[in-house]
């Protein structure tokens, strides 16, 4: 018996038309995501396989692997029958159970039995073979499951939960306005899980905001690039914008001209990258630019799209998937970005688009735009040192 990896797709397999593009998108990913460790992997349309010799860790680092829906330890055995129970018996005697159920699946519809009587004769056998134990299909205190394949069989008990979603890059790249809040690396996160490959953009406002603030951003890149294998990460230096925007226009439209200045810059960075939408924290209603009629008039800049995957999501919901992705602690980290410093007393709620466009004509922003990318510092962010994945598992 070959102890074995065995890799489930789930949703990947409805994909009928690219499933080939898919599959090989996955197994990019999981070979960049197992850098630094032993292992041999293959796969067909329905599964993959890995053998390794270190098991924890390879697992551990699959888990964060979108586009694998479950992960089990297998044993590969010959698909002769008595080794199949044979195998079976030895690798259910030392268990400690009463009752059982054995599962057969047969890719083989050539091979001799089918998969009731394959399971009948297993369960039959093991029962003639372990004392005390009985069948109970309803509620087993152990499943044994049995895979037929064309060449092989594989034996396995439960599953672990993978992480679901598309292989990250198969519906090609965005770009994630990343701040250093809780909101923006969920949104990153929520998106890499239906398949797309993130860029991030963060604004800067030197010296008004500090390279702290800078860092931690740079350290939530680093957490988003796990799924996402490495991050590029564009800084745009914001200063001279905000200034203008401070000093020109009256101070309720703050936020919003600020913003449509933001979407802006990200929408010409997703032109020059190759990203097809842009991607960002807003969740309705959060504050005074995330009203509906504030993301109108700010989305109405751009004519690429926006998505906001945490549009609909409570606060609550939001800091719990931030746990889980392990960003929150990090986002958490009390230093301020560009936004809460020049933050007005009373941000508009309902800005009028006639109004930006008139208050926008005051500055000259089209160059300040063109030289805030001029200026863009681009870093790439390889993800945490393999040492540290274990601790935020
Ligand atoms: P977050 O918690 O993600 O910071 P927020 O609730 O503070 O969000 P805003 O400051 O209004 O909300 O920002 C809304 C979204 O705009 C953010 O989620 C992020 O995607 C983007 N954004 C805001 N500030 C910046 C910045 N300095 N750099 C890049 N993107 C930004
Ligand atoms: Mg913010």
């Amino acid at each position: 018996m070959e102890k074995i990896i065995i890799i489930k797709y789930g949703e990947l397999s409805t994909k009928k038309d690219n499933i080939n593009y898919f599959l090989s998108t996955l197994k990019k990913n999981i070979i960049n995501s197992l850098t630094g460790i032993n292992y041999d992997i293959t796969y067909d349309k329905s599964r993959m396989f890995i053998s390794t010799d270190n098991f924890l860790e390879c697992i551990n680092r699959l888990k964060k692997v979108f586009g694998i829906h479950k992960i089990t330890i297998g044993y590969k055995i010959s698909n002769e029958f008595s080794e199949i129970e044979n195998s079976s018996l030895e690798l259910l005697k030392d268990k400690e159970f009463k009752t059982f159920k054995v599962n057969t699946k047969r890719s083989n519809k050539k091979y001799p039995i089918n998969s009731m009587d394959i399971s009948r004769k297993i369960g039959a056998y093991l029962l003639k073979n372990i004392e005390n134990i009985n069948v109970d299909v309803h509620n087993p205190d152990i499943i044994l499951n049995v895979e037929i394949r064309i060449n092989d069989a594989y034996l396995y008990f439960e599953d672990i939960e993978g992480s679901g979603g598309y292989p990250v890059s198969v519906q090609g790249k965005g770009l994630l306005m990343l701040s250093g809040g809780i909101d923006s690396p969920v949104a990153g996160y929520l998106a890499m899980k239906r398949g797309i490959k993130i860029e991030c953009v963060y604004f800067e406002a030197p010296p008004h905001t500090s390279l702290e603030a800078k860092n931690k951003v740079l350290e939530l890149a680093r957490k988003l690039a796990i799924y996402n294998n490495e991050v590029k990460v564009h800084i745009i230096n914001f200063t001279e914008i905000e200034e203008t925007i401070y000093k020109e226009i009256p101070n309720n439209y703050l936020i919003t001209i600020m913003r449509r200045m933001m979407y802006r810059i990200s929408e010409i960075l997703c032109k020059r990258n190759n990203c097809k939408v842009i991607i960002n924290g807003e969740s309705i209603g959060q504050v005074a630019s995330q009203t509906l009629t504030s993301m109108n008039a700010i989305n109405r800049v751009v004519d690429i799209p926006v998505i906001r995957p945490v549009a609909c999501f409570d606060k609550l919901e939001i800091i719990n998937l931030a746990n889980k992705i392990d960003t929150y602690n990090t986002s958490i980290l009390p230093f301020e970005d560009c936004c809460t410093i020049f933050v007005p007393k009373h941000p508009v709620i309902n800005p009028d688009i006639n109004k930006c466009v008139e208050y926008e004509s005051l500055i000259d922003y089209k160059n300040m735009i063109y030289r805030a990318i001029k200026n863009e510092q681009v870093i790439k962010i390889k993800p945490i040192e393999e040492n540290k994945y274990t601790d935020i598992l």
